[in-house]
């Protein structure tokens, strides 16, 4: 057989750039974290403690409220104020994961950063990357879209849309973020136990939370599907080497494949910094016609500048901090304990009761309002 003449690649990798990235946005959630404690200081001190303003950036960390907002956008085009840095969080990562298949997960995630920090760990500890027979792999990749099914049949068909914009008006909705700071403050010892276990799961197995358990991920990966960029391999050119499979963090066999359609492609473009030889693993926009290259400074740049666009477009438009004033947040705080929240099939269909007669009580009394005032003014 004639040997390959081999063009070898020796276009930078993006790796490092990632890595930035990665960090850049850790310490904003940090940065986040921070602000939002000064804030739980001044509703803890009843209001004595300075005035600290609540960081809009928190609602990033409601994903349920925030999906819940998105399903409102679309069916309403309301943007509900209770969280609306939420809703426009929620709408970069989507067209990301449009654009550019799953890259939230690789580029930005703060999970998915610590995942891979220890995964490398892992990786280091064993001197190979461990991976899960399939017939234990395949059920447990299921999990998270059975989760991510559960979610979406509880907002899209459990609830009525009154019941939806109910629940997002609600005083435990509107404080979720408070509630979730306490979770993780107070935190008790089974969430103690699951979360090691998970980080321990995790250098054995690499992205174990990300690859099994993450809802948002699923989602995310549905999206991924109709993106048009994909990671395309020239099979003339290919040396079979299988160092783009090696390097796959989401043990996707790139050297089998031409083109990688896989809702756990996270266009981290490992496989394409790794392969030696140049144009043959290229994220390419897939046309009918023609495939076009996407260079890796273009995903850089892409993947930076739609979420940047986005939150901005939230913040210019006014759509970015709640209105809800200090004195509405102390007086919820104080009230707190007693929110909740509807959880299982008999209990939502209450709500949407609840909802309901809620919705024809405020009619009424407007009703009744109106006449009074027909009458006020006519007898003048
Ligand atoms: S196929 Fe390539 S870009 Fe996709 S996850 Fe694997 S290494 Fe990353
Ligand atoms: S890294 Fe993958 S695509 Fe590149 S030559 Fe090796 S097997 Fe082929």
């Amino acid at each position: 057989m004639a040997k390959k003449i081999i063009n070898r690649n020796k276009e930078k990798g993006i790796q490092k750039y990632r890595f930035i990235i990665q960090i850049l946005f850790a310490v904003l959630c940090i940065w986040i974290g921070v602000e939002f404690y000064f804030f739980i200081q001044f509703l803890e001190t009843g209001g004595a403690a300075a005035y600290s303003t609540r960081p809009p950036g928190v609602d990033g960390f409601l994903p349920i409220s925030s999906f819940m907002s998105f399903y409102l956008f679309l069916t309403t085009g309301i943007i509900h104020q209770a969280h609306p840095a939420g809703l426009f969080i929620f709408f970069a990562i989507v067209l990301m994961s449009i654009v550019f298949g799953k890259s939230f997960c690789s580029w930005l995630c703060p999970v998915g950063l610590l995942s891979e920090l220890v995964g490398d760990f892992g990786e280091k500890l064993f001197k190979r990357r461990l991976k899960l027979p399939k017939f234990l792999d395949y059920p447990l990749r299921s999990l998270k879209y059975l989760m991510l099914g559960f979610l979406v049949y509880s907002v899209i068909f459990l609830m009525t849309d009154l019941a939806l914009e109910a629940f997002l008006d609600s005083p435990y909705n509107l404080i979720s973020d408070i509630k979730m700071y306490y979770f993780f403050a107070n935190i008790s010892r089974t969430s103690l136990i699951v979360i090691a276990v998970l980080f321990v799961l995790s250098i054995f197995i690499r992205n174990f939370w990300c690859r099994f358990l993450c809802p948002y991920g699923a989602l995310l990966g549905i999206f991924s599907i109709l993106s048009p960029n994909k990671i395309k391999r020239d099979t003339v050119s290919c040396i079979d080497c299988e160092l783009c499979t090696k390097a796959c963090p989401s043990f996707i066999k790139v050297d089998k494949a031409k083109t990688i359609i896989s809702d756990e492609c996270t266009s981290c473009m490992n496989c394409v910094d790794v392969c030696p030889v140049a144009d043959t693993l290229e994220l390419k926009t897939v046309t009918p016609s023609k495939n076009f290259k996407v260079t890796k400074k273009a995903v850089v740049i892409g993947v930076m500048a739609i979420f940047m666009l986005m939150t901005g477009a939230g913040m210019f438009t006014g759509n970015w901090q709640n209105n809800l004033t200090a004195e509405e947040y102390l007086f919820h705080y104080e009230r707190m304990n007693s929110y909740g929240h509807p959880t299982g099939t008999a209990a939502m269909k209450e709500f949407n009761k609840k909802a309901l007669m809620e919705k024809k009580l405020k009619e009424i009394n407007q009703k009744k309002l109106n006449l009074d005032l027909q009458k006020n003014s006519g007898g003048k």
